[in-house]
């Protein structure tokens, strides 16, 4: 059994008498910064000379640093930009200026997993890494609530970084659900292969090929979009609360028995072969370097892979259809706040 820690487990004090510099502004760290100033802790937000994201974290009174300044002044540095560009900004920016016995912390393994980011031996590196979006992470913690987070160390000079690491998840408002132990290698390996399976890869492609199949039968799209994609949100909801055993109580019976006899029948046993490998490709670093390598050389590929997706004739009904929805905005966006990290 996973061991499990609380509020009750934690001591705020160590996090609150540290200088905590958080590098990045986007979806994970103005969560980060704001839960972690409105729990009492003394933030600067690092950002690059000429940030988009200054503009946001002065607006919400947040004192705002260049990264190297930042990081200079710092006890403890939190790296919140995107995985892609913390190896060169730690060689640049961040390594450079950290303090002797400063800690680091991650949200997501990536770099050390993948040994893009080799720390000193003389500081601490530990993950406080929130099992939901940025968005999430604050409005959880404003309403009193929070995402589950993970914590794991991986480099313990001062021994008492697991202790810090603890102090961190509950500034945020981590553990006032719950802090899972895990280790940097777990963390990462189960991150990447479950957004490339399930939830981002897996979920996506079978949207797709759901709505193709009733299209190219001569479906109207509205109706397919309903079927495939808007009701999706409404199943995980129900698997969310109480697992596939709710969501096969709530829905009709023949809807169950579909379930039970189509379900195989789609997702076949080779799919599972198909997610063995995916699996070993991450483990092996064949992910990672495919990632890298092409953000490297401009990130070609992944910007044709992301125009190829928003051209799928899904996405073209859907904008439309939701601007009929009461709930959503003019442009079709139901909000912003959606992103798995
Ligand atoms: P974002 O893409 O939202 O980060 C954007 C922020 O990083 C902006 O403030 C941007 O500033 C800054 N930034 C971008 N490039 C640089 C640079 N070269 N130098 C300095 N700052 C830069 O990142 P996420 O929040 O999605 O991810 C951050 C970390 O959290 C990752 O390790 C990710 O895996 C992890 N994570 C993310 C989750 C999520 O919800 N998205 C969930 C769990 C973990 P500017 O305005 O200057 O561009
Ligand atoms: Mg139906
Ligand atoms: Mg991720």
């Amino acid at each position: 059994m996973a061991e499990l820690f609380y509020d009750d487990d934690a001591d705020l004090s160590i996090i609150a008498g540290k200088k905590v510099a958080v590098i990045g502004y986007g979806s994970q760290g103005h969560a980060h910064a704001l839960n972690l100033r409105d729990s009492g802790v003394d933030v600067t937000v690092g950002l690059r000379a000429g940030s988009a994201s200054r503009a946001k974290a002065e607006e919400q009174g947040l004192a705002v640093a260049e990264v190297a300044d930042a990081v200079r002044a710092a006890d403890v540095v939190v790296i919140l930009a995107p995985d892609q560009v913390q190896r060169h900004l730690y060689a640049d920016d961040i390594a450079p200026n950290l303090k002797e016995g400063a800690t680091l912390v991650f949200g997501h393994g990536f770099n050390i997993r993948f040994g893009y980011i080799t720390p000193a031996k003389n500081i601490d590196v530990v993950m406080v890494a929130p099992k939901g979006p940025g968005h999430l992470v604050r409005r959880e913690y404003l309403d009193g609530r929070g995402v589950p987070v993970i914590v794991a160390v991986e480099q313990d000079a001062s021994g008492s970084a697991w202790e810090l690491a603890l102090s961190y998840a509950k500034a945020i408002g981590g553990l006032r659900a719950a802090g899972i132990k895990t280790t940097f290698t777990e963390e990462t390996e189960t991150d990447l292969f479950g957004e490339q399976a399930v939830l981002c890869g897996g979920a996506s492609q079978l949207v797709q090929y759901g709505f193709e199949t009733l299209t190219e039968a001569g479906y109207q799209p509205e109706v397919a979009y309903f079927e495939v994609l808007h009701e999706l949100k409404l199943i995980v909801d129900l698997m969310w609360e109480g697992g596939i055993a709710k969501q096969r109580w709530s829905v009709s019976d023949t809807a169950e028995y579909g379930d039970y006899v189509s379900g195989p029948r789609v997702i076949t046993p080779d799919v599972k072969e198909n997610m063995k490998a995916v699996l070993a490709d991450i483990q092996n670093g064949a992910f990672a370097k495919r990632f890298i390598e092409d953000q490297d050389a401009g990130g070609t590929e992944f910007q044709e892979l992301r125009a190829k997706g928003e051209n799928h004739p899904i996405e073209a009904t859907g904008r439309e259809l939701r601007k009929l929805f009461a709930w959503t905005t003019r442009d079709g966006d139901n909000t912003a706040d959606y992103t798995e990290g």
